[in-house]
């Protein structure tokens, strides 16, 4: 775990913050909720097999734990692609209390008191905070994101729409599948080297016949290489399979699980 990180444990709360981000945040785990069976207990997620109710009451649960307006949740709609989406007054509470209307991957916002969250078991949700700007925002990656470039996507959006400042934006890199745990086919390696070209190959593994890819590695270089200074970019270094006794890990699960959050407010 980078030394920046804290595992925070409040009543039924446990979640993970950064010393690095002046702002309310979280990376949720498992627990602090209502939800039962495979959901136990924060489920975060209304497409998991568990009853709107609990998710709902799980929402209220952990604004109150953050000291978060509940009414003005904001969710992701992840997609594995490369939506970034500005979050203005009328989007405030979206995917919750209003429809979803988008299919983003991102948000950013420079609204306060508006709680971003991402979801993860298993894949990469960055949280983005700008001091200079107090602008924020929250980015879901697996690896097809991560190869298709949402990360620094997200950062030209943050610039172009916020006037967020390259050199003074901090980003933090959940607790996510790491290189260790992340064995695939050559299909995975091959696509983000025929995206992203050579920077990749660093951050590739070969052992016999698998691959095992650093995705948070490649998440970190990208941000760089976008103007971030190296000393704001953190890697968590939370592997959600090594800690599936705290994390949801869609791997270690096979599939039937609830769903965490990176949840950001300005
Ligand atoms: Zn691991």
């Amino acid at each position: 775990m980078h030394q920046s990180m804290c595992r925070i444990q409040r009543g039924p709360f446990v979640y993970y913050t950064c010393r690095r981000l002046p702002v309310r945040h979280a990376f949720t785990t498992k627990f602090g909720g209502v939800s039962t069976g495979h959901c136990e207990s924060l489920n975060l997620g209304f497409n998991r097999g568990d009853t709107e109710e609990n998710v709902r009451e799980n929402y209220r649960r952990l604004a109150e734990a953050l000291g978060v307006p509940d009414a003005r949740w904001t969710l992701t709609k992840q997609i594995h692609e490369t939506g970034v989406s500005v979050v203005e007054e009328e989007q405030a509470g979206m995917g919750l209390h209003q429809p979803m209307a988008w299919q983003s991957d991102a948000i950013v916002t420079a609204l306060p008191d508006t709680p971003l969250i991402g979801f993860y078991a298993d894949c990469v949700v960055t949280l983005l905070y700008d001091p200079a700007t107090h602008t924020a925002g929250v980015c879901h990656s697996g690896w097809r994101g991560m190869a298709a470039g949402i990360l620094p996507k997200t950062v030209a959006v943050m610039e172009q729409k916020l006037g967020t400042k390259r050199d003074s934006l901090i980003a933090v890199l959940g607790p996510s599948i790491r290189q260790e745990c992340f064995e695939t086919d050559a299909d995975v390696p091959e696509a983000m080297e025929r995206q992203l070209g050579a920077l990749v190959q660093p951050y590739i593994m070969e052992k016999g016949p698998k691959f095992h890819v650093d995705l948070q590695g490649i998440g970190v270089k990208l941000l760089q290489d976008a103007g971030l200074a190296p000393e704001n970019v953190i890697d968590s270094g939370i592997c959600t399979m090594c800690h599936a006794d705290e994390f949801w890990s869609h791997r270690a699960t096979h599939g039937l699980r609830g769903v965490q959050g990176g949840v950001i407010c300005l």
